[in-house]
């Protein structure tokens, strides 16, 4: 006998929700504000004008607003491809034999594949109603890259990617996606900007890195008139419109009056995972319910477990703001065997708040029992996942195995944050036995370290 609950929970058009949630406003210890590099103050309006569009930078800086209204014009685009399906997992329950209750709320049912078209459309519109001529910023595998495309061509925006160079040489698919929806896509480091000519002259055979492609996609925008940078995960601003997964979520479960005991989400930069828990947190921060919140990170960029809660740059080119957060330091680079995603070095200042706070846990997973659960999930969910997504779904599936063990009929909640299609050479290695795990070494970690700023 099933449950009364249908295996997909949607919501009508008129019970999705019409603003983002703030998080940082139920906060009683806020997030550490983003310094000026060169005078260690907290960075002002003005000084963040070259960078981020107005409307963006009152968001960054707004910690006390809880909510913000969602525009029209980005609530139509939403309704073209949301709200996302929350899916129970009965088939994935049977087959793990576990009196537990697993739920995913699915964020890949769109051309881009993940959740960062939730924030892309945002930004676009913010420089779009400002009269900006264009965006500039960074992709490494290139979901962002292909978000930020889709929102632009909509709004009619000109954007210019820098993507990390190995994959524009090693994945041309996603980069002809972005190609098709108009964006002007450059290998990274490049020629066009100083930065990046600088780090082409000190290493000429670098294949690239996340945090060069910031610098070279932050110069570019505040060299060119007209544009401003826009950046997928980790910002305050990015937090914030990732909340609508977590409203949708909490609408369509209170529909059914069901309660998750346990929340998961995988942790790069930390976006989706702070969206999904937004208004879960807000109970639990007002005493109203208590949430047990899980990040899943890989083993061999471990942020949360592994890291230090302090001021870090964001990028290898030092030009951008320092944030406070947990860090590996930014010249930190995950091996190379390393095919799971969720690569940078730092995490969102509000998730590093809440997690110095002992509000929410973390876990390092390797790849191979990663992609041994993307493996299970796939073959009885159907949804082929993104590597990156897989980490919750491994975490999520180890909760369910103990409830089997305790008998415990536990209600667990994961994100799954994208699709994979774009992701199979990873699981080619993972279907060939080649796939290997690499854990950084405390010296190793103890480099990263070294290289971080003394500030206090
Ligand atoms: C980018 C990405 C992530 C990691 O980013 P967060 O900011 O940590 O959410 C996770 N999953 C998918 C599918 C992604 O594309």
């Amino acid at each position: 006998m099933k449950d009364q609950i249908p295996y997909k929970i949607y919501l009508e058009e008129h019970e999705m929700p019409t603003a983002w949630y703030n998080l940082r406003a139920d906060m009683k210890n806020k997030p550490a504000p983003l310094l000026n590099p060169g005078t260690l103050n907290p960075m002002t309006f003005e000084e963040l004008q070259p960078v981020f569009c107005d409307e963006l930078i009152r968001q960054e800086l707004d910690d006390t607003s809880p909510y913000f209204p969602i525009p029209e014009k980005i609530l139509s685009f939403y309704k073209m491809y949301r709200p996302a399906p929350l899916v129970r997992a009965y088939c994935l329950e049977e087959q793990l034999q576990t009196p537990a209750k697993i739920y995913y709320k699915f964020e890949g049912s769109n051309t881009s594949g993940s959740h960062k078209l939730n924030s892309a459309i945002a930004q676009a519109y913010y420089a779009k109603q400002q009269g900006l001529k264009g965006i500039t910023t960074e992709t490494g595998a290139g979901q962002w890259g292909t978000a930020l495309s889709m929102a632009c061509a909509y709004l009619g925006l000109d954007l210019k990617v820098f993507m990390v160079k190995c994959s524009y040489e090693q994945k041309p698919f996603r980069r002809e996606v972005m190609r098709t929806y108009g964006a002007q896509v450059t290998p990274s480091p490049s020629d066009t900007t100083a930065v990046g000519r600088k780090i082409l002259e000190a290493h000429p055979d670098t294949t690239g890195s996340l945090g060069c492609a910031i610098s070279e996609a932050v110069e570019a925008a505040v060299t060119n008139p007209g544009y401003r940078y826009a950046l997928g995960s980790v910002l305050a601003q990015v937090v914030l419109h990732q909340s609508i997964i977590g409203l949708e979520t909490k609408a369509a479960m209170d529909k059914y009056g069901i309660k998750p005991d346990i929340i998961i989400g995988c942790a790069g930069g930390g976006s989706n995972l702070a969206g999904l828990i937004a208004p879960f947190m807000r109970e639990k921060l007002r005493g109203e319910a208590d949430y047990r919140f899980i990040a899943a990170e890989p083993a061999s960029c471990p942020s949360f477990t592994r890291g230090k809660y302090a001021y870090d740059f964001c990028d290898t080119g030092k030009i951008c703001p320092l944030a406070k957060m947990y860090t590996l330091g930014s010249g930190f680079l995950p091996s190379a065997n390393h095919a799971g995603g969720l690569r940078f070095h730092g995490m969102s200042s509000t998730l590093s708040q809440l997690y110095a706070d002992g509000l929410m846990e973390a876990r390092a997973l390797e790849q191979t029992p990663v992609f041994e659960a993307a493996q299970r999930f796939a073959r009885v969910e159907g949804i082929l996942p993104a590597p990156e997504s897989s980490h919750a779904i491994r975490a999520a599936i180890d909760e369910a195995l103990h409830c089997k063990e305790t008998g415990e009929e536990k209600t667990i909640l994961f994100g799954l944050s994208g699709t994979g299609y774009f992701d199979l050479a990873a699981y080619g290695k993972y279907n060939d036995g080649t796939m290997t795990d690499r854990v950084p070494t405390d010296e190793e970690l103890a480099q990263g370290f070294a290289g971080l700023p003394n500030v206090r």
